[in-house]
């Protein structure tokens, strides 16, 4: 395609790349309200009872909430900020923020900046248009949204913005935040139980995450030529670039200037936001990149990552670039995800997934590592339902992501440490020898995972040494869904690690044995969910299927874990969603797997009705022409002169008739299912029946555009999208 897009691409000038003048640490949480800023602005008792409400994951006393407000305000407006927002994390893919301003006029004439606590700890957003599920159908319609003071307010523009939680009216969560919190506190409580097995100081357990962002960067002019991308975020048609990712030459390649330029313009943003990021690179397709920041407090990595997410698309476009987070833009090439690299630690700084010095301390680590194992175990499918989208569906289970069934990769050494603890411990009482033998190997296991460097990358869930690296979650998602099921299925296990310790105990069993007897019964209890070799084989989901692991087949089948009876019980169990929360999600996630096929499918639609068919005519009266014109030259040679063209002009009608045909169809089944009044059963009906036309029609349009004269051709090809 030769089209305005490229040659504004060419003319461009070139990017420069500046380098930076001052440290990172002179300007680093610059436009963050961070504990050294309340030290700053608060009186001294209002800045230690925030500190201690946010340490006991309190809400702010309203009473001093007025004179934090009054703190926070003086350090916006002498940063220029004139209006302030509740920043939440609704349940699409976005953030959400509705700015107010400080100014305020003054009846009977003046006016004045105005902050007060009430604006500050809550508002009552019109939450009318947010997805909730059914929730505003049932209940009130209003929501309001809650100042979480665990995650620090920031500036960006002239904003001061309020990290929020986002409710009904009654109180259901209506937002990712709220459960996530949820989570942490049932894990808090659960860990501190199983700390205080070994070691009585422990007071708190937190969860980090380190994510790892993965994206795709195309020049803006070209992507404003594709509907496609503009309207779904993936590319629905397009061949495959003669190359592309064969040759593994853009991997931790060289950063190409445009990009290096972004990615500075991003940091330094991110910076002064506070978020730390530590890791740039290519990845492995062309034009794809990544950014990973050091691990924080779970909550905080999250907001982190939605706020770094709005950041750089917003540069992105300053850059004349757009960023993509869809986790398949463009078939053929590797999609992206967000790795979550998950541990928890003790307020003691005590990484518990980190192996320790001495036997009590692997003891613990063991602890932790199989109540993990049994978590995953136990609610695989359930972790797995948190990342099953529309959009992530396109990458799992392809040569490039995990497989959409759950198993755990413990590396090599660590396998055979639990192989062993399992056949050396019994329920019968051991003797000292053999409790000093195991005490030893124990011991030893910080020295066996210093060697055990085998990193399986085709494992969905893999320890890697001091954390689990969950890697099914897709690029575009919220991480706080996974890890508010994670957090879950692992307290519930700590839970029942402790209880059943207690009752061995209650027994007469002595503590070490017990912990290292029900250790040993967790191993066995999870062995089925322990997979060490190549994730990526048929041969896996054949043994997977022997070990009854099941794997998402369909997204709208996947997710009815959201609404399964043992679910339900557990989140209830834990006070992380109510029944009713959870078939409001549920609803939410068929809602939204339905609408983005059914715009797929419009789009697509339209594009071949549009620009393919109409094109593949032109090309095929030019060969039709151009036969006519033999045939008037050479009447009795033409058929074998122009059998070649007579071929081609066939293939196009060919093609052409096939997308028609299965425009319509498609069309016909969209009419089918729209007609449904109940959205599970329309969900599941558009999956099966109109998202297969996509692909289908797909094959034709790059068929034809294999063939079509380029000059003909209106839309920006792979090989002109991965330019940057
Ligand atoms: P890789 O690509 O090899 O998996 P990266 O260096 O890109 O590794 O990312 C590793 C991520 O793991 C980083 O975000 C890092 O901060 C995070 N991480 C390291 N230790 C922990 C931990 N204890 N808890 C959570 N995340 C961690
Ligand atoms: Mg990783």
């Amino acid at each position: 395609m030769r089209t305005k897009a490229i040659e504004e691409m060419a003319t461009r000038p070139k990017t420069e790349v500046a380098f930076a003048t001052e440290k990172v640490s002179d300007y680093f949480g610059a436009d963050v309200f961070d504990k050294e800023k309340m030290r700053r602005y608060l009186p001294k008792a209002v800045y230690e009872s925030v500190v201690s409400a946010i340490d006991e994951g309190r809400r702010i006393d309203r009473r001093i909430a007025d004179q934090v407000a009054a703190g926070m305000k003086a350090w916006a407006m002498e940063r220029g900020a004139t209006h302030y927002t509740h920043w939440f994390q609704p349940l699409n893919d976005s953030t959400a923020e509705k700015h107010d301003t400080f100014f305020e006029p003054m009846w009977g004439g003046g006016s004045f900046e105005n902050f007060s606590g009430d604006l500050l700890v809550q508002q009552e957003p019109d939450a009318s248009s947010f997805p909730n599920g059914g929730l505003r159908n049932t209940f009130e319609a209003r929501g309001y949204s809650a100042w979480d003071p665990s995650s620090p307010t920031f500036i960006i523009d002239d904003t001061l913005c309020i990290p929020s939680i986002f409710i009904a009216y009654t109180g259901e969560a209506l937002d990712f935040k709220t459960p996530l919190l949820r989570s942490l506190a049932a894990l808090d409580r659960a860990a501190v139980e199983v700390c205080q097995l070994f070691d009585k100081e422990v007071g708190k357990v937190v969860a980090t995450l380190g994510w790892e962002q993965e994206y795709f960067l195309v020049d803006e002019a070209l992507y404003r030529a594709r509907p496609d991308l503009m309207q779904t975020g993936r590319t629905l048609m397009g061949h495959s670039a003669a190359k592309d990712q064969q040759l593994d030459d853009h991997y931790w390649g060289e950063i190409p200037d445009r990009v290096i330029a972004f990615m500075k313009d991003v940091e330094q943003t991110a910076f002064r936001l506070g978020i730390p990021l530590k890791t740039r690179h290519n990845e492995v397709a062309p034009n794809q990149y990544e950014c990973a920041p050091m691990f924080e407090e779970a909550n905080i990595a999250v907001d982190h990552n939605t706020l770094l997410m709005t950041v750089m698309r917003r540069v992105a476009v300053k850059h004349k670039l757009q960023v993509l987070f869809h986790e398949k833009p463009f078939m053929g090439v590797n999609g992206s995800g967000k790795h979550c690299n998950w541990s928890l630690a003790t307020d003691k700084g005590q990484n518990l997934l980190a192996p320790g010095k001495t036997p009590k301390t692997n003891m613990q680590f063991l602890a932790f590592f199989v109540s993990i194992l049994r978590a995953a175990a136990e609610r695989g499918t359930m972790i797995m339902a948190s990342i099953a989208t529309e959009s992530n569906s396109h990458r799992l289970g392809g040569n490039e992501a995990p497989p959409a069934i759950l198993s755990v990769f413990a590396g090599s050494t660590l396998n055979s440490v639990l192989d062993d603890i399992e056949q050396r411990i019994s329920d019968k009482a051991l003797s000292p020898d053999e409790k000093t033998g195991i005490k030893l190997d124990i011991g030893k296991i910080p020295e066996i995972l210093l060697d055990n460097t085998d990193r399986n990358r085709t494992s969905p869930f893999a320890f890697t040494g001091n954390r689990f690296e969950f890697r099914a979650t897709g690029s575009s998602a919220n991480c706080a869904m996974p890890l508010i099921v994670i957090n879950t299925a692992v307290a519930e296990q700590l839970t029942r690690f402790k209880e059943l310790v207690d009752g061995l105990i209650g027994k007469g069993v002595k503590k070490d044995e017990a912990i290292l007897q029900v250790i040993r019964q967790f191993i066995t209890e999870s062995k089925a969910v322990r997979f060490e070799g190549n994730g990526y084989s048929q041969e896996w989901h054949e043994e997977a299927a022997r070990r009854g692991l099941k794997g998402i087949t369909s997204v709208t089948s996947a997710i009815k874990e959201y609404i399964n009876p043992v679910n339900v019980e557990l989140f209830g169990r834990f006070g992380i969603f109510s029944e009713v929360e959870l078939a409001a999600r549920y609803e939410i996630k068929n809602e939204t797997f339905l609408k983005k096929v059914q715009i797929e499918s419009r789009v697509l639609a339209d594009l071949a009705a549009n620009h393919i068919i109409p094109t593949a005519i032109r090309y095929q009266n030019v060969l039709i022409d151009n036969v006519r014109g033999i045939k008037e030259l050479f009447p009795k040679e033409y058929e074998v002169m122009a059998s070649a063209e007579l071929n081609t002009i066939r293939m196009i009608s060919d093609h052409v008739k096939n997308i028609r045909e299965m425009s319509a169809a498609m069309v016909e089944a969209r009419k089918k299912w729209n007609a449904v009044e109940d959205v599970i059963a329309r969900a599941a009906g558009y999956e099966e029946e109109v998202r297969p036309f996509i692909s289908d029609i797909r094959y034709h349009i790059d068929k034809l555009e294999l063939i079509v004269d380029d000059r003909l051709w209106t839309l920006p090809k792979y090989r002109e999208l991965f330019t940057i």
